[in-house]
């Protein structure tokens, strides 16, 4: 890993402080507003933002926020393309230009074609997206373009040999545990990203919340060679050398001040430090069963509304932590959501996983694991559902 000291700390929208648990866009605005003053006041700019974060509401709090609070040439705004909504070349310009209104901007400074991957690549081709935020370039719509990345790396190296003219920026899952991991291949991207030239955005340092959050004798190992998980793993991510950006989603002021200072200034990690942190994701990884990176984006596409990354997220707890108080969310949960063993096996929330599980599969070790002692429950369940949806 080569060193380099201009990374800076991104702050991604995607996990704000909600004020009703239950409704994701019911964004605490003036925790946010008080983040956005605390980040800015330690010399940061960097806003990552989506078509979709929070159904629309966190471009609405960077509008009110952000835009609205401080002249446009103090930040930057990242948005994206929401390309599984993109069903014809006119839905680019009606998407983008909703975008700009929506955070009452006239330009972004980084405009990425979101998600793409195999499944995707046909869609962006055939409505030629790529062109598209070429014109946007062209126009001053947007100063860097490209697209964040969830797939292989021979696909990436296929991606930016054809288009890779038009690129500017890819931003890569990128932290400790994916770097040798075969089915993100973190690594392996970062590489080709590099050999084309392209500058580095970092997205889930902390994969969605994993590495804040592992057992006890983990978390020492990290405390006796002078790390917290958190800084350990934003240095990380900010070490290899295109990357210009880490983004954290940062929920509450807490959080906020503890990733600034990781950044202010940053460290990058030197080689017996990564050689420390790679032997604790070998050890970290037997205790994960489910890769899952609880980004959310699977949620939509569920016909039935099944809470997929919550389920994930409480079959990982039980299986590193082994306490019975999962058994007992999992019942709660039941109250509002099908339960596991109630998905359809209809696969549409398989093309848009960006960890690429197989969700239906794994959504029956989770019933295995949990609907055992809800059998009363479940079955009422069940049948509540299929009776909403008619779908058995
Ligand atoms: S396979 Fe199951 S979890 Fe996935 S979208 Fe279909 S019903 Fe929902
Ligand atoms: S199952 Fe896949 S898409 Fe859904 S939250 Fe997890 S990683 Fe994201």
């Amino acid at each position: 890993m080569i060193i380099m000291s201009e990374v800076i700390f991104g702050f991604e929208t995607m996990r704000l402080d909600l004020e009703k648990e239950n409704d994701i866009s019911s964004i605490n605005n003036d925790d946010v507003m008080e983040m956005i003053d605390y980040y800015m006041d330690q010399g940061f700019n960097y806003f990552d933002t989506g078509y979709t974060y929070h159904n629309g509401a966190a471009q609405e709090v960077l509008k009110i926020g952000l835009v609205g609070r401080y002249p446009r040439e103090s930040f930057r705004i990242a948005n994206k393309l929401p390309i599984w909504l993109v069903k014809s070349e006119a839905d680019n310009e009606k998407y983008a230009s909703e975008m700009l209104k929506n955070l009452g901007i006239d330009y972004f400074d980084v405009f990425l074609i979101h998600d793409l991957n195999e499944a995707f690549l046909p869609f962006v081709e055939k409505f030629k997206s790529f062109e598209y935020l070429q014109k946007m370039k062209d126009e001053g719509k947007a100063r860097k373009i490209g697209f964040s990345y969830h797939d292989k790396s021979e696909l990436l190296e296929k991606i930016l040999e054809k288009y890779g003219e038009m690129i500017d920026v890819v931003q890569l899952q990128i932290n400790y545990l994916d770097w040798e991991s075969k089915l993100t291949e973190a690594r392996k991207n970062y590489e080709v990203c590099e050999k084309y030239g392209k500058e580095v955005i970092v997205m889930e340092p902390l994969k969605g919340g994993t590495l804040f959050d592992l057992p006890a004798h983990i978390k020492e190992k990290f405390n006796e060679n002078g790390m917290s998980l958190v800084e350990a793993a934003l240095r990380f991510a900010g070490s290899p050398k295109n990357v210009t950006v880490v983004l954290s989603g940062v929920g509450n002021i807490e959080m906020m001040k503890e990733n600034c200072k990781v950044f202010n200034p940053f460290n990058p990690i030197d080689e017996e430090e990564k050689d420390f942190m790679l032997s604790m994701a070998d050890e970290i990884k037997k205790l994960i069963a489910i890769d899952c990176s609880y980004c959310g984006y699977c949620l939509d596409e569920c016909p039935i509304g099944m809470p997929i990354p919550d389920y994930f997220e409480l079959y990982n707890s039980e299986k590193m932590y082994s306490l019975h108080s999962f058994y007992s969310i999992y019942g709660a949960l039941l109250a509002t959501c099908p339960p596991a063993s109630a998905c359809t096996e209809c696969g549409r929330c398989k093309n848009i996983c960006t960890q690429k599980l197989n969700i239906p599969e794994l959504l029956k070790d989770v019933a295995d694991c949990f609907e055992g002692s809800y059998k009363r429950k479940i079955k009422r369940a069940i049948e509540k559902f299929i009776k909403k949806y008619c779908l058995r």
